[in-house]
């Protein structure tokens, strides 16, 4: 990654210890230098990557429509989709009450530790050993899935029924799991068995299970709505009791892909197939205009382009939640 850090904020009570791409993790400033928090604030910013470089200029409000589509989805796995509560790593009292709006309320404890800079784009999670796989599930085949098919008709090594087209639904939805690289480097698709090798066979699998029976749910919940859940990527990380509990963000518009069902039905063409509600608008703008290698600068953003998925996240965060 050529692009400059991000300057992180300075933040009453904690202490930056991350950058990501998009987001900026602390700890509280108590915490020894070097020692386990047992919490963490994970601020959201409007940065938004596309082919692992951050790009200027920011979406508007990405952080807070990312923020509030990340708590939606944690509350409707915690049981409010009618489901079985799936461990999150939410401060435990986060999703206890809810607001008449429907939205959770966000007790005093937890939300007077969110400096009021970051207030709607950060939350108090519990500091977890993340797991280092990026657990990917496709039901839909597209982007990096649709590129090894064409060359090899497999998916991270799956072989698929012949004949598939960009953007067609799979037979049934498939785990395709990352090696989760350190900072600066490129995540690697990896089989199963790599994924055993890695974590042992009983966490694979619990990895594996976990994160088909919740891309399930949320595609459910999601065509309700009139919505596809192309794929997503989960990560798990490890609470101190050992449970597997659910982290990051989940099932936002920059970790899964997201298109209109009615678009999708009628469209003849890939383009007209897949309408998209994600940073797919910002990665075929910059496939077109910045080819491979990619290196230097890449250019900026039109106006147009941050416009429209701006309209787009505050549109697919409306027909989930609204
Ligand atoms: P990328 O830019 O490729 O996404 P990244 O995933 O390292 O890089 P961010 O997503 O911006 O960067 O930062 C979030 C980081 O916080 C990730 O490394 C993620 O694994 C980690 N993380 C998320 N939730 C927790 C948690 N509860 N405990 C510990 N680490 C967490
Ligand atoms: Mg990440």
């Amino acid at each position: 990654m050529t692009d400059a850090p991000p300057t992180p904020l300075e933040l009453d009570g904690w202490r930056h210890v991350y950058s990501g791409k998009v987001r900026d993790l602390y700890v509280p400033a108590d915490t020894p230098e070097g020692g386990r928090a047992e919490r963490m604030l994970v601020v959201a910013s409007d940065r938004v990557s596309a082919f692992d470089h951050v790009l200027s200029p920011g979406i508007p409000d990405k952080g807070v429509l990312l923020t509030t589509l990340s708590l939606w989805w944690f509350d409707q796995l915690a049981g409010a989709d009618g489901g079985r509560s799936i461990p999150n790593h939410l401060e435990p009292s986060r999703l206890l009450t809810r607001g008449p709006d429907g939205v959770p309320n966000t007790p005093d404890d937890v939300v007077s530790l969110i400096p009021d800079e970051v207030i709607g784009r950060a939350m108090v999670v519990r500091s977890l050993d993340m797991q280092p796989i990026e657990c990917v599930v496709r039901g839909y085949l597209t982007g990096s899935g649709w590129a090894e098919y064409l060359a090899e008709g497999t998916v991270c090594g799956i072989r698929l029924p012949e004949g598939l087209s960009n953007g067609d639904r799979l037979p049934e939805p498939i785990f395709t799991p990352a090696f989760k690289a350190p900072m600066g480097e490129h995540d690697e698709n990896i089989s199963f068995e790599r994924t055993v090798e890695i974590v042992g066979a009983q966490r694979a699998e619990e990895l594996r299970d976990l994160s088909l029976e919740i891309y399930r749910r949320a595609a459910r919940t999601a065509e309700a709505r009139g919505l596809i859940l192309a794929d997503t990527k989960f990560e798990f990380g490890l609470d101190e009791n050992g449970v597997l509990t659910l982290a990051d963000e989940v099932l936002t518009s920059d970790s899964s892909r997201y298109w209109d069902a009615s678009a999708w039905e009628s469209g003849t063409t890939p383009e007209e197939r897949m309408a998209s509600f994600d940073k797919q608008i910002v990665r075929d703008w910059l496939a077109a205009n910045w080819p491979a290698p990619r290196e230097g600068e890449p250019p900026r953003l039109p106006h147009e382009i941050v416009e429209r998925t701006a309209a787009r996240y505050r549109e697919l965060l409306e027909r989930l939640t609204g």
